[in-house]
This record gives C-alpha cells, structure tokens and sequence, in this order.
C-alpha cells in the first residue's frame, strides 16, 4: 500500500544521508593523507596592471596532485576541507609555499632588470586565499607573521583575498586577525567582491586595501553553470549595465583608498573596457592561466605571460 511506499522513500533517503556522510569522510581521510604526502602544489596566475600589461604579482591557487586522478582543481575538495578543518593545516601550505616561491621572484625579478629592462624592478606581490576558518584559530597572526619572516619577503608583498559573504559577516576575532594583519602590512583584498551580498555601510571599516571583481564584470560567461541550478533562469545583465556597475564599483573603491583589480579577463576588448573604467589590475587567461613556480619566475625574467614563451604553450589545469 501507500504506507509501504513511504517508509521505502524514507529509507532510501536515510541510505543516501549516510552514503553522503560515508563519502565525505573517506574524502577527508584522503585530504589528510595527501597533505602528509606532500600532494597539495601550488599554482599561480599573474596579476597584471591594466595600464601596461606589466605582471605585478600573483596569485596562488591550490591544487591536489593526486597520484591516480591527475591534478584537481580546488571545486573538488575545498568544501570537504573546510567543513573538517582541515583547510587550516592546507591554507597553512599554501600560504607558506607562496611566500617562499615570492621570495624567489623578487630575485628573478631583480636579475632581469639589471640585465638591461629601463623599468624599475618589479617587487611582485603574491596573494593568497584565505578561509575564515583560518582567522578564527587564536594564534593565527602570529604563525602568519611567522611564515612571512620566514621567507624573507616584506609583509607589504602578501596579499590575503578573503570572500566577501563570509568576511563581511565576520566580527569579534576573525576581524581582529585582520586588523592585525593589515596593521602589520599584509595586504588585505576582498574576493568575488559583488557576488556575495555587499553590504557596502561596512566597506569603509574593513582594514582592506583592494576589491577583486569576480570575472562575471567583465563580461566572462560562466559556460560551467549548471543549467539546473539555483542561476537557472537568471538574465545576464547586459553589456551596459555591468559596465555600469565597475564603473560605480571603482569609484566607491578608489575613494576608499582601494585598488581594483578585475578577474576572469579573457578578451582584448574586455582587458580594454575595465581599463576605460579605471580598473587598476587585470587576472584572465588573456594574461596567463595559473601556472607552476618556475614557470611564473620565467615570465618575471621577462617572457610573455600568455601561451608561448621558450617552454611552450602554458598548460591548463582542468
Ligand atoms: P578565486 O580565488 O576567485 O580564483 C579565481 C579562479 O578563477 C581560479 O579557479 C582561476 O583558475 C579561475 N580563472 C582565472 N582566470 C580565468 C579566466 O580568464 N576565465 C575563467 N573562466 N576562469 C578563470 P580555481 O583555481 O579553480 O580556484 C577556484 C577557487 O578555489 C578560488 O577562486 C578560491 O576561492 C578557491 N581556492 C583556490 N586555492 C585556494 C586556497 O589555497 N585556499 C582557499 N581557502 N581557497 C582556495
Ligand atoms: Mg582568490
Ligand atoms: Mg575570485
Ligand atoms: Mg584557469
């Protein structure tokens, strides 16, 4: 009868509870045994300044080398790391591995210069993803202080993103973690600014020196939506609009004493209207997909960022 059917509905939902909770405990099990096994490298993309083209600095992107599976992006094992905490040990990696392989830039960067560049040398800067699960650890400013001497690097070269729908929300110690931080010189940047829920009343009380604009401002199609998602159904805004927006983004930004830089850059055309808008930075694959630390010292020695270069085409990671 209908009985039966309900209680065979209830227990197939119970199984896929506990398949689900199964999965993510295996998945965590992993992540703990790659970290020991040294599995998490480190990626980076180059930040360039608008205006030029010139790369400035970085960012670093994690990615689970894993034994069988090739390498993973972090939309495949980020959640489960955050919801163990075992992001704290992982972004810890990140964070110290970026800021050793900057150290090693600077040189780079410096030696090229020398070799005959007019320009003066870049001090590039590398800028690191940050859980708020890392800000609420108690002695959070003093390991990343710690890390930051370590290298060798000024503190004024690294740069933290934190995303805005969790940093905006965040008060009590997370957001004295910050404070310290930026007192300290580490440079503060709010990820995917506008795709969260901005309240833009806090801005100007966030201890934050730059806005990172999620790719959709500048006109990149997400061709990864799922067409059953909650975005199913929800207009693109038009050209007009979102040009509209950075425009209105910067401004605020730059009042502020902010920097701008803008992500997701893909076309010419695109690199050309956020400059027109007055965006400081540009990230896109226009300007180089993420690649390995040598490969990203090559390109501060003075090769081109995008494909090419004496090593190649640059590999994607998909
Ligand atoms: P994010 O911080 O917003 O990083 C930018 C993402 O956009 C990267 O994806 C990058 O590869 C991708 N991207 C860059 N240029 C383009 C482009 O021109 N077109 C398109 N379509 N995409 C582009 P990725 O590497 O898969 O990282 C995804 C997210 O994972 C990051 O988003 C960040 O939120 C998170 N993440 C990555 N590394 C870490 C980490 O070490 N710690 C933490 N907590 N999160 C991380
Ligand atoms: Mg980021
Ligand atoms: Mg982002
Ligand atoms: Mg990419």
């Amino acid at each position: 009868g209908s009985d039966g059917a309900t209680s065979q509905r209830v227990d197939a939902t119970r199984v896929s509870e506990s398949d689900q909770a199964a999965a993510a405990a295996r998945t965590t099990r992993a992540i703990a045994a790659a970290l020991r096994d040294g599995q998490f490298v480190v990626h980076y993309q180059p930040i360039v300044r608008l205006l030029d083209g010139r790369i400035q600095g970085a960012e670093a992107l994690v990615r689970w080398n894993h034994p069988r599976r090739g390498m993973r992006r972090p939309e495949e094992f980020i959640g489960a790391a955050e919801e163990s905490g075992l992001i704290v040990p992982l972004g810890l990696h990140v964070l110290e591995t970026a800021c050793q392989d900057a150290a090693r830039w600077a040189n780079v960067a410096a030696t090229a210069t020398a070799l005959g560049d007019d320009e003066p040398p870049v001090r590039p800067f590398v800028s690191v993803n940050l859980s708020v699960r890392q800000l609420e650890e108690p002695d959070v400013v003093p390991v990343i202080l710690r890390i930051v001497e370590r290298a060798g690097i000024e503190p004024g070269r690294l740069q933290l993103e934190l995303v805005e729908s969790l940093m905006l929300d965040t008060v009590g110690r997370p957001l004295e973690a910050l404070r310290a931080l930026a007192a300290a010189g580490i440079r503060i940047a709010i990820d995917d600014f506008g795709t969260g829920y901005s309240n833009f009343a806090y801005l100007p009380t966030l201890p934050v020196s730059s806005l990172k604009l999620a790719g959709q401002f500048a006109g990149q199609v997400d061709d990864d939506a799922d067409v059953d998602g909650p975005d199913a159904g929800r207009e693109s805004l038009s050209a007009l609009a979102l040009d509209h927006m950075v425009e209105g983004i910067v401004l605020i930004a730059h009042r502020l004493g902010h920097t701008v830089t803008v992500e997701g850059v893909e076309t010419r055309e695109q690199a050309a209207r956020m400059l027109a808008h007055g965006a400081d930075f540009g990230q896109g694959h226009l300007f180089g997909h993420p690649v390995c630390s040598d490969r990203l010292a090559a390109v501060f020695a003075g090769e081109p960022a995008g494909a090419g270069g004496r090593h190649g085409p640059h590999p994607t990671v998909m």
